[in-house]
C-alpha cells in the first residue's frame, strides 16, 4: 500500500473519504481504512485535517530507481512486419537516451520474427530483447503482457515507449498496472529533465486546451504511449549491428485467456493514413456525404487518400477510420487539402505537421487559415475542379 492510516491520530472526520478519487477509503469503528483500489495517488494525504495519512512506501520505491536503466521501445510487428510506429519511437529513444546517457534497446515479440532485429539495429537500437513463441503469433493481452512484464523485471528498463495503437493502448496499461507504475497515455512531446533525468511527458488535456506535462518520479519504469505519426522516424543506417538478447518465455495452461479464431481485417485496417503521403480532407463544408466523392476523384489522381474532420464523422458521412484529430489519427503527409474544414484546434492537432497544408474555404476568417501555407476563399465545388482542370492542362497531366 503506498499510503497508510496512523490509526492513533485519526478522528474519524472522513475528509479523505471525500477526497480519494478512486473510492478507495471506507471507514470502519470511526477509522479510515485504505482499500486495494488505492493507486497512491496522495490526495488523502493533503486532505487529512490531523496528519493520519503518511505516505508509506517512498524510502523504498526511491532506492530502487538506481536499479532501472536504458530506454526501451516496444517494436509492434503485424504479419512479420515492423509497424512505422515502432521506427519513430526508436527515433525520439535515440533522442531520449543520448540525453540521459544510456542504452536504446527493442523488445520484439512474435513467433519467428528475429528478422525484424537487423532492421530495429539499423534504426538505431543497441539491443533487442527478443521473445519468441508460437503464442506470441497473434497478439494476445496475457502472452505479450507476461513475456513483456518478465523481460521488464529482470532487465529493469527505465523508460517504456509504445505506440498509441490499439495493441499498445492494451498492452501499456497491463504492464504499467503489473508494474506498479504509471502511464502515460497519447504524448505528443517526450523530454529529459536535465537535473533529475526523469522524463517529462507532455499531452492534450482537457479536450485540448491545455497541455499537461506528467512527470513519474517514485515508480520505474516510466512509461508512455504515443501517437503514430508525431514523432520524427529514425534514420536507418544499412549494416548497423547490435546485441540480441533471446528471451525465455514459456506458457502454461490457463496462462492466456483468450483465443484467436479468426482475424477479419475492417475497414480502419485498410485506411492508412499515416503512410499518406497526401491526404485530401473534408469536413461539413461538404454539405453532404456524396462530396466524398470530389474529394476521391483529386485524391486517385494524387494518389493519395481521402479523410475527414470528425464533424463529418459525427455526421454519419463517413466512418471514423478516416478522422483526423485529437481523437483521430495523427497524420504527417507531403500535401494535406483541408476542403470546408473550419480548423478546430482538435483538428489542427492531428494535421498541422502536415508538409503543405492546402485549405479552401467560404469563409475568409476561418481558423484554418492560420495555419495554411496556401489559402483558397471560395466554394470547394468550384475551387476542386478548377484545380484539376489546371492539372489537365499539365504536360505530364496523363502521370496524375
Ligand atoms: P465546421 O466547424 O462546421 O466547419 C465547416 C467549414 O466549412 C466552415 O469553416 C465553413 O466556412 C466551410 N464551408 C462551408 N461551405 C463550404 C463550401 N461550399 N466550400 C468551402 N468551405 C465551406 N474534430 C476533428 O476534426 N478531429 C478530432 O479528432 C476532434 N476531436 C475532438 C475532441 C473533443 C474532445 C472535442 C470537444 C471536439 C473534437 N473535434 C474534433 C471537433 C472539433 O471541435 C470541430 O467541431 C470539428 O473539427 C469541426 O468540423 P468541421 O471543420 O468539418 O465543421
Ligand atoms: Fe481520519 Fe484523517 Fe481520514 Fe479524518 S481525514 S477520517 S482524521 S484519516
Ligand atoms: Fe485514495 Fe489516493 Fe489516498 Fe490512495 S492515496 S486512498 S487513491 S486518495
Amino acid at each position: 500500500m503506498a499510503v497508510q492510516v496512523i490509526k492513533d491520530k485519526c478522528k474519524g472526520c472522513t475528509k479523505c473519504v471525500k477526497s480519494c478519487p478512486f473510492t478507495a477509503i471506507t471507514m470502519e469503528e470511526k477509522k479510515a481504512v485504505i482499500g486495494s483500489a488505492c493507486t497512491g495517488c496522495g490526495q488523502c494525504v493533503e486532505a487529512c485535517p490531523f496528519q493520519a495519512i503518511e505516505k508509506a512506501d517512498d524510502g523504498k520505491q526511491a532506492a530502487d530507481l538506481s536499479a532501472y536503466h536504458g530506454v526501451w521501445v516496444f517494436a509492434e510487428q503485424r504479419e512479420g512486419k515492423l509497424m512505422q510506429v515502432a521506427v519513430e519511437l526508436l527515433g525520439e529513444g535515440q533522442k531520449l537516451a543520448a540525453a540521459i546517457g544510456c542504452e536504446l534497446c527493442a523488445v520484439l515479440c512474435g513467433s519467428g520474427v528475429e528478422g525484424l532485429a537487423e532492421e530495429l539495429f539499423e534504426y538505431g537500437a543497441d539491443k533487442v530483447y527478443y521473445a519468441d513463441a508460437p503464442e506470441l503469433g497473434q497478439y494476445t493481452t496475457d502472452a505479450y503482457t507476461k513475456a513483456i512484464y518478465e523481460a521488464i523485471t529482470q532487465y529493469k528498463p527505465e523508460i517504456v515507449l509504445l505506440g498509441a495503437t490499439h495493441i499498445g493502448r492494451d498492452l501499456g496499461p497491463c504492464l504499467a498496472v503489473k508494474c506498479n507504475t504509471g502511464l502515460t497515455a497519447d504524448c505528443t512531446k517526450l523530454e529529459i529533465n536535465p537535473e533529475t533525468k526523469g522524463i517529462m511527458q507532455t499531452r492534450p488535456a482537457f479536450g485540448g486546451n491545455l497541455m499537461a506535462t506528467i512527470v513519474c518520479p517514485n515508480h520505474r519504469p516510466q512509461m508512455s504511449t504515443v501517437r503514430p505519426g508525431v514523432m520524427e522516424k529514425a534514420s536507418r543506417e544499412p549494416g548497423r549491428k547490435g546485441q540480441l538478447v533471446k528471451l525465455t518465455v514459456s506458457f502454461q495452461e490457463g496462462d492466456i485467456r483468450t483465443k484467436v479464431l479468426e482475424v477479419v481485417k475492417s475497414v480502419k485496417e485498410m485506411v492508412s493514413l499515416t503512410d499518406a503521403e497526401v491526404i485530401v480532407s473534408g469536413g461539413m463544408g461538404l454539405g453532404k456525404p456524396e462530396g466524398f466523392e470530389l474529394l476521391k476523384k483529386l485524391a486517385q489522381r494524387l494518389e493519395g487518400t481521402i479523410a475527414s474532420s470528425r464533424a463529418a464523422v459525427d455526421a454519419g458521412w463517413i466512418d471514423h477510420a478516416y478522422q483526423v484529430g485529437q481523437t483521430g489519427t495523427t497524420v504527417k503527409p507531403k500535401i494535406y487539402f483541408a476542403c470546408g474544414i473550419s480548423g478546430a484546434i482538435q483538428h489542427v492537432a492531428g494535421m498541422q505537421n502536415s508538409g503543405l497544408i492546402i485549405a479552401i474555404n467560404t469563409n475568409e476568417s476561418a481558423p484554418i487559415f492560420d495555419i495554411a501555407d496556401i489559402g483558397i476563399v471560395g466554394d470547394l465545388y468550384q475551387v476542386l475542379p478548377a484545380i484539376m482542370e489546371e492539372m489537365d492542362k499539365l504536360p505530364n497531366a496523363s502521370n496524375h
